[in-house]
């Protein structure tokens, strides 16, 4: 397509038009690029576009997930709950992509099926899926951390008669569950979410757990006038400490307060234990210091989570279905809910604990386990995502001689920073595999890599440079160092299976694959190659 100096060519495509997509398209043109974004997606809103199953909500508070590049923007929306729920998020970024005139600049329903550096011109070229062909002299990988979504390769899955629905691409239109037998499959955050709001309106409920949750619940509420013009008015305080911080959140996940743990769990007694969980449930558990370090106190801390859900769960079967053993309290994503647990007090509410037998197969009217035969009107995968790498090697991307993203990953991703790999020169992955990302909040990281990004690109720009490529030898000792910053912690503990790992995808290599080192020190290191020259890339 031609541009209107004549030039067939854009400077950057942006791929995605999400939280980080339509930062990027914001950001990129307002420094005088031309910026072409495209989306697979009907609409903007990346994650929250697609991710609409009932309960579907955020658990990172809302005045902290949401842009802070707009003074003006953040002064006129009003969150109205602590934690939005996704049509709220999802209007949020209408509004952005229409306050900021973006749209002009984004293509819907368009899905990209390859991406190809061409050596000569230094360019890519980016193929859709319909066929057409873009030229730009970047590319930005806005494609989110969990947005190839996982059904897993059961068999029979293909017969099922009934709906079938994925929790990661709902249906645009509401789904009536009233009078039907519904299943759920996978009891991770969507899962968790879902499950006591399907419980109101279905049947009768079966929810097929393989490994249960630590969950706790979010105890989101109605934002006070007063704690939302508090927020306006601390905003600069709000966004500076977020981005010094460790996970880009200064009120806690889920709204609670974030309290700096000062006990040792390995130093209270059964008693002083029991008594915390009388004070403060769900609080007990963040009080200790020792639990991410020490496995003996992440077994303390497991079992007082039993404990406390033995205390909400009426049939003691029941409850120790939903304890979960076997791996550390903090190995997987921490999981908000709400009214979670109660909702296997309901009559109408089956649940079945796959580890006293597994799924057999889907047969045409419901699921087959080694524990008996469920018949069901719907299905529901809650069974999540091949994450951060996945929709990427979903895509042919392609580098220098013709190297492929697939065949460069083959043993798990390689990045330099999160934000490039070897052998893919101009070629940016926003919130990527080896940073902060999926540790973080997810706004706070989209600003700072997009913002990197931009100060990247100008600085060749101002230097006549064509390419910038990551070194192999910066991209080794990047992943090194990310490697060693988990050593150690309950996410890599050997008794952890998290999406993390990579470990709910067969076959995919077990690499732990976010930066645990914070993303204020991330910041610090990103700034630093930045103010360097750009050290550990090529410039050319
Ligand atoms: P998930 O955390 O990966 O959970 C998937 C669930 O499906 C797990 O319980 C998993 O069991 C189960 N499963 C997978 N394959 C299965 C199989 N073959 N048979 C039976 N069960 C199977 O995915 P998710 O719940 O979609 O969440 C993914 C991430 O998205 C979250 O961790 C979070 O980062 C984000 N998210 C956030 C929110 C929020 O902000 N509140 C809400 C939703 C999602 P195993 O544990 O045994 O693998």
């Amino acid at each position: 397509m031609a541009q209107e100096d004549g030039s067939d060519a854009y400077d950057v495509i942006v791929v995605g038009a999400g939280f980080g997509g339509l930062y990027a398209l914001y950001k990129l043109r307002e420094q005088g690029l031309r910026v072409r974004v495209l989306e697979a997606g009907a609409g903007v809103g990346g994650t929250w576009y697609w991710n609409r199953y009932p309960g579907a909500r955020c658990d990172v508070p809302s005045v902290e997930y949401s842009y802070s590049f707009s003074r003006e923007l953040e002064q006129e929306w009003n969150w109205t709950e602590v934690m939005a729920g996704q049509p709220e998020i999802l209007s949020y970024l209408n509004h952005v992509a229409d306050r900021f005139d973006l749209r002009r600049d984004i293509q819907l329903e368009t899905r990209v099926a390859q991406a190809r550096f061409d050596e000569a011109d230094c360019c890519w070229f980016v193929l859709t899926t319909s066929g057409e062909e873009l030229k730009a002299r970047f590319c930005v990988m806005a494609t989110g951390c969990l947005s190839a979504p996982n059904t897993p390769d059961i068999p029979g899955k293909a017969d099922f008669a009934g709906a079938v629905y994925h929790t990661g691409a709902w249906p645009h239109e509401d789904v009536d569950f009233t009078g039907l037998r519904v299943g759920v499959v996978g009891t991770g955050s969507s899962g968790v979410q879902a499950i006591p709001v399907l419980a109101q309106s279905a049947a009768q409920l079966t929810v097929f757990q393989r490994t249960p949750n630590y969950t706790v619940p979010a105890g989101n509420r109605p934002l006070a006038d007063a704690d939302r013009d508090r927020a306006k008015a601390a905003y600069e305080i709000i966004r500076a400490r977020e981005r010094e911080s460790y996970a880009g959140i200064i009120f806690g996940f889920g709204g609670h307060a974030l309290v700096l743990p000062t006990e040792r769990i390995l130093e209270t007694s059964p008693e002083q234990r029991r008594a915390a969980l009388d004070e403060d449930a769900f609080g007990a558990l963040r009080r200790y210091s020792d639990i991410q370090s020490d496995p003996r106190a992440n077994e303390l801390a497991c079992e007082m989570y039993r404990e406390m859900l033995r205390r909400i769960v009426d049939d003691p079967d029941v409850a120790e279905r939903l304890s979960p053993r076997g791996y550390p309290l903090g190995c997987k994503r921490p999981v908000i809910d709400t009214d979670y647990l109660p909702t296997f007090n309901r009559e109408n509410v089956t649940l079945v604990d796959l580890r006293r037998g597994e799924i057999e197969r889907i047969t045409p009217s419901g699921v087959q386990t080694a524990q008996g035969y469920f018949g069901l009107d719907v299905l529901i995968w809650a069974t999540g995502f091949d994450a951060m790498t996945g929709t990427l090697l979903r895509i042919d991307v392609r580098g220098r001689r013709n190297l492929g993203l697939d065949r460069a990953w083959a043993e798990g991703p390689r990045s330099y920073l999160g934000l490039q790999t070897h052998g893919f020169p101009n070629f940016f992955t926003l919130t990527g595999p080896m940073s902060p990302s999926v540790l973080s909040n997810m706004v706070v990281s989209i600003e700072q890599h997009v913002d990197w990004i931009a100060g990247c690109i100008r600085y060749l720009d101002e230097h006549e440079l064509a390419t910038i490529e990551a070194t192999a030898e910066a991209e080794a000792a990047w992943i090194e160092h990310v490697q060693k910053l988990a050593q150690g912690t309950m996410w890599v503990s050997p008794s952890c299976n998290s999406w993390y790992l990579g470990t709910n995808i067969p076959g995919k290599p077990r690499v732990f694959m976010p930066y645990v080192g914070g993303v204020g020190t991330y910041r610090k290191h990103c700034d630093r190659v930045a103010a360097q020259g750009y050290e550990g890339f090529v410039l050319g």
